[in-house]
């Protein structure tokens, strides 16, 4: 593995939270909102026994603070949250950089709705999509641009395209080129409505098993991979063509295998999900940790995510995770679980 330039001064790594609004569920079963934004950065976690009064009484309270480098609560909107993580990154993946954002939480926190969203309020794809094309429209005198999207699912180690899932599971390789996926459709994208229409459709073919936590819950990684190739129109310049990877990734449910109690194959795809979530956190973190003092090893090998997005991490890639809770306090493990990956990635 070679490891590329250490990270700079410029932040590599963006590590944001969103705590989704309470749902109608949980304001039936009597839940209280354990999960608050205190500013733009600061997230506090109350731990549900907080309401004992020898607690209260002894002084001891059980708040739990977290940096982050942008918090949004319930009230935060789709563009708020895209412009104040993702939109940034727009100008180096036309560029020719690659870069990665990833939604990380429990099934139901809200990873989907930040990424992929609905009709009426699309996410992140859809605006780093727009404004893609927006940005490139700017330069479209002296430059060609085009842009290619695949949409595949990591789901138990194996690949498969979202958008033809009838090809079956599709091989990983690695070459001089880099990191491949034999036989993966892409789409050449001219604007984002048909696109949006197109992300809808693929995530319907997400494998999507009922467990006994969550009835849809989604056990599969969602990878979407925007392709943009820049070359430019002028002749007396050398004619490179330089090619910058996005990638939006929709991890797996990150909630434990114990506390789904699955049985079976279930207790295999859960053992696979939490693989390469731990792969994915050790990779960032050992990434977010490199100086020039300490250049830790990086292990890619140790899932298909992790190789896949092995040339779009680190190094002059710039990488975001937004992690996502719900507010209530029946999730107080989930929360706290998710706080802790986050805060480490950092
Ligand atoms: P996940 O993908 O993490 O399992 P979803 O994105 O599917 O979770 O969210 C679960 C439910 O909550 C969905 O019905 C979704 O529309 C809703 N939801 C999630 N986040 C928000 C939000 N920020 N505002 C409004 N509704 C949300
Ligand atoms: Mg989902």
């Amino acid at each position: 593995v070679s490891l590329k330039a250490p990270r700079g001064d410029d932040q590599s790594l963006i590590v944001a939270l969103r705590i989704r609004p309470m749902n109608e569920d949980e304001i039936l079963q009597g839940a209280t909102p354990i999960s608050h934004c205190v500013d733009d950065k600061m997230v506090v976690l109350m731990d549900p026994l907080d309401g004992n009064e020898d607690i209260l009484r002894a002084n001891r309270t059980r708040e739990r603070q977290f940096m982050f480098d942008a918090a949004f609560d319930g009230t935060a909107s789709q563009k708020e949250v895209y412009e104040k993580t993702s939109k940034a990154l727009i100008p180096s993946v036309i560029n020719g950089f690659n870069a990665t954002v990833f939604a990380y939480g429990a099934t139901g926190a809200g990873k989907t709705y930040t990424m992929l969203g609905t009709d009426d309020d699309p996410g992140i794809m859809a605006h780093a999509l727009n404004d893609l094309f927006l940005e490139m429209d700017k330069s479209k005198e002296s430059m060609k641009y085009s842009v290619r999207l695949s949409y595949l699912e990591i789901y138990n180690e194996m690949i498969r395209d979202l958008l033809h899932p009838e090809t079956g599971f599709l091989d990983l390789r690695e070459d001089a080129k880099g990191v491949q996926i034999a036989g993966l459709s892409e789409v050449n994208a001219q604007c984002t409505g048909e696109v949006m229409e197109i992300l809808i459709r693929g995530n319907r073919e997400r494998t999507q098993e009922p467990t006994a936590a969550n009835k849809a819950s989604s056990r599969s990684h969602a990878v979407l991979q925007i392709s943009v190739q820049q070359q430019s129109r002028l002749r007396d310049v050398t004619q490179q063509i330089r090619t910058g990877k996005f990638f939006l990734v929709d991890l797996a449910g990150s909630e434990r295998a114990a506390n789904t109690q699955n049985r079976g194959k279930r207790m295999v795809e859960g053992a696979h999900i939490n693989r390469s979530l731990l792969a994915l956190g050790n990779c960032i973190n050992a990434l977010s940790s490199m100086d020039k003092t300490k250049l830790r090893y990086v292990n890619y090998r140790d899932s298909k995510l992790t190789r896949l997005l092995k040339d779009s991490l680190g190094g002059n890639c710039k990488t975001i995770m937004i992690a996502h809770v719900s507010p209530a306090s029946l999730f107080f493990e989930e929360s706290r679980n998710t706080l802790v990956y986050a805060d480490r990635a950092k």
